[in-house]
């Protein structure tokens, strides 16, 4: 069950929103809904957010973002791990422990556009002695019809605003589709700061997951960022709406980077009865989950959201939130 690794440990994890049974869990903060307006559940984000012991520390928004059925929620559950065991260099815990968090309920028959928070804010110690809170944030979109193109593109300018690390989680490779939609989505992020705001975004990772070409680039982020200079590169015989795609994603972020990830097993992706213990995945998974988990969310590598230089405290990212909701209910 969850309890086996929310040991406390050296964290103090703070803002709960909690179960009658007191486990923490993903909350619906932001919906799309049918009629395809947006409704934002301040109530519920407020009492995570502005929670006594975070609401003034200034904060850290990971956020994954992608398609449905992707893997995203399966990686949080271990970025989740991480958090609850930190101070641990066994944080990937016991082999046949099955996966909990994220995916923890609803799962995969639910498809909801929007964005989900876990209720628990981390509160960590960086190396420079500054005490952060951490909020993970999942976001989803479905890119199938043109009107939920539209949506999913809301959704993810807000996240990415909202966000101190963007985490773009894409299947196979970067496909040019793949970057039309991200000029797509960074383009409406860009229209509502521009009435307010000077810089758009801070960091973007592009997470590609099933990378099948390793004797090409390999895996982790070193293979991934000379395969993302390949794929971003500007060149002159370039068609120029190309180059256009190129060119607007490099102006919009502050950092980009790139991470392949290998294939996780079959059993992963396809056995309907797995449960996501470490044992049934392929082990050069797990290994680059290892690189890749820390290389994430080591206190080191936190980065404190910014807006127009301003560091954002959790109560502060409530506003902006709040802000932004209205610049697209508009
Ligand atoms: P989400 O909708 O993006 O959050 O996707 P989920 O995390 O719910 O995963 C959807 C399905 O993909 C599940 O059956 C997972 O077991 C499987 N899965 C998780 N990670 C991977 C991966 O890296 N590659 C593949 N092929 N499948 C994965
Ligand atoms: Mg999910």
């Amino acid at each position: 069950s969850w309890g086996a690794f929310s040991d406390k440990g050296a964290y103090d994890w703070s803002s709960e929103e909690e179960e009658p049974d007191g486990r923490a869990r993903p909350v619906q903060v932001l919906v799309v809904k049918d009629d395809h307006s947006f409704e934002l559940d301040e109530v519920a984000l407020s009492r995570i957010l502005l929670a006594e012991e975070v609401r003034d520390r200034e904060v850290v928004a990971i956020s994954v973002a992608g398609a449905f059925r992707k893997g995203k929620s399966f990686l949080m559950d271990f970025m989740l791990r991480y958090m609850y065991n930190q101070a641990s260099d066994e944080w990937l815990g016991d082999p046949e422990e099955p996966l909990t968090g994220f995916s923890w309920r609803g799962g995969s028959e639910r498809e909801t556009t929007g964005i989900q928070i876990w209720s628990e804010v981390f509160l960590v110690d960086k190396p420079d002695g500054r005490k952060v809170a951490v909020l993970l944030m999942d976001t989803q979109g479905t890119f199938d019809s043109q009107s939920t193109l539209r949506d999913s593109a809301t959704v993810f300018a807000l996240s990415t605003m909202i966000s101190s690390m963007q985490v773009y989680n894409i299947s196979q490779n970067v496909q040019e589709d793949d970057l039309q939609h991200l000029q797509l989505f960074t383009e409406y992020g860009r229209l509502a700061m521009e009435e307010t705001f000077l810089k758009p975004f801070q960091s973007m990772i592009f997470l590609v997951r099933d990378w099948s070409f390793p004797y090409e680039f390999s895996y982790g982020q070193e293979g991934g960022m000379k395969f993302l200079e390949k794929r971003l590169k500007i060149s002159e015989n370039q068609h120029e709406e190309l180059q256009n795609v190129r060119k607007h994603i490099h102006s919009c972020f502050t950092n980009i980077s790139c991470f392949l990830m290998p294939h996780p097993g079959l059993k992963v992706a396809t056995n309907p009865h797995f449960d996501g213990r470490l044992k049934e995945i392929d082990r050069e998974f797990i290994n680059n989950l290892q690189v890749l988990v820390p290389w994430l969310l080591s206190p080191r590598n936190l980065d404190v959201k910014e807006i127009n230089g301003n560091n954002i405290t959790c109560r502060g990212l409530v506003e902006y939130f709040k802000a932004y909701i209205k610049i697209y209910q508009g």
